[in-house]
């Protein structure tokens, strides 16, 4: 089959690849659209520390089912899907725990196993989800980004009328606020780039941009108390130490992005006790596509209106202009015509 393959760091091509195998319990899914992730521009640049080359990326994935194995009866050839992309062991301890997203043994399709930047990608099925009548591959690409929202959400138990600070508008910064702002939250979104702060505000979250008084603003804002809830969607260590004097006393910080192996992150130790603030990690999603696909499916999630097309087979010129300018576009889609 045909695929686009990082073959190293700042290699790509597009070429043949075996067409994958299927397992009994496996479904072959001819692909109709997959996202550009962070992740898959980690992969090019090779800021991956999972990734083995050469390997398929795309995990935000959605498809029509072109075949199955003999144990796969849930769905039908021809039939639209969306993937849920976290392969979880079962049997580790945060599995055992209720935490696969954390699983010891996780594989991701697009990372560990071949993606979705290919014809054709092979799926357990029960890591598919019919696809909602309504809903354009373009769309429902979608549904993994919203899933990483939605369980940031609820590690941060978001609830009405909380002052929930975003940091950061990129793809997953801008899920965020449609999610948030469903919760009933208010939402303010913080970037340093106008384009991405209009699209914030016109997703319905009040924005600020940070020239270095954002603390005063939110304090302001807030009457001096600062925000229930901080999300932080940057990775930018800087920004993630000011989450520790943005939150206020008893509020919670949720940890979304990621920053790079080894390096530190330090926060005042005091204010651990005197704010007695929450912080907590959220690393991919917990059982979170159903309410994805009806976020999208219903409207309440407009941000897809903001993504680009691209051509799969144009993706190398792709991913070294995106790694060049990465502000360039709010989030990229490779689609099939
Ligand atoms: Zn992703
Ligand atoms: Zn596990």
């Amino acid at each position: 089959m045909k695929a686009a393959i990082f073959d190293a760091p700042h290699k790509m091509h597009i070429g043949e690849w075996q067409q994958p195998s299927l397992g009994t319990d496996d479904v072959m899914v001819k692909v109709s659209a997959a996202g550009i992730c962070a992740g898959d521009l980690y992969i090019y640049t090779g800021k991956n520390p999972y990734t083995t080359y050469p390997v398929i990326g795309g995990h935000e994935v959605c498809g029509v089912v072109a075949d199955a194995g003999s144990g796969a009866k849930t769905f039908h050839c021809g039939q639209a899907v969306v993937i849920e992309p976290f392969l979880s062991c079962g049997k580790c301890f945060p599995c055992r725990e209720g935490k696969p997203n954390c699983c010891s043994n996780l594989e991701i399709i697009g990372v560990h196993r071949p993606g979705g930047y290919a014809e054709y990608v092979v799926v357990p099925q029960d890591h598919l989800f019919a696809m909602p009548a309504g809903l354009t591959p373009l769309w429902a690409s979608f549904a993994e980004p919203v899933t990483i929202a939605i369980h940031a959400c609820r590690r941060g138990e978001i609830k009405r009328g909380d002052y929930v600070l975003i940091l950061g508008c990129g793809p997953i910064g801008l899920a965020l606020i449609e999610v948030a702002i469903v919760r009933g939250a208010r939402v303010v979104a913080v970037d340093v780039l106008d384009s991405r702060l209009r699209t914030a505000h016109a997703l319905g979250a009040e924005v600020i941009k940070n020239d270095g008084h954002l603390l005063e603003q939110v304090l302001a804002m807030t009457h001096g108390e600062g925000a229930a809830v901080v999300v932080e969607a940057t990775g930018n260590v800087n920004i993630m130490e000011s989450t520790a004097d943005l939150v206020a006393a008893g509020g919670k910080i949720v940890i979304v992005g990621l920053v790079a192996k080894g390096i530190k992150v330090q926060f005042p130790g005091l204010d651990f006790t005197r704010k007695e603030m929450t912080i907590v990690g959220s690393r991919t999603e917990v059982g979170c596509f159903p309410e994805a696909l009806d976020l999208l499916a219903s409207g309440r999630i407009q941000y897809p209106k903001y993504a680009t097309v691209f051509e799969l087979w144009s993706a190398p010129d792709v991913f070294s202009d995106l790694t060049r300018n990465p502000g360039s576009v709010h989030k990229g889609v490779f689609v099939f015509q």
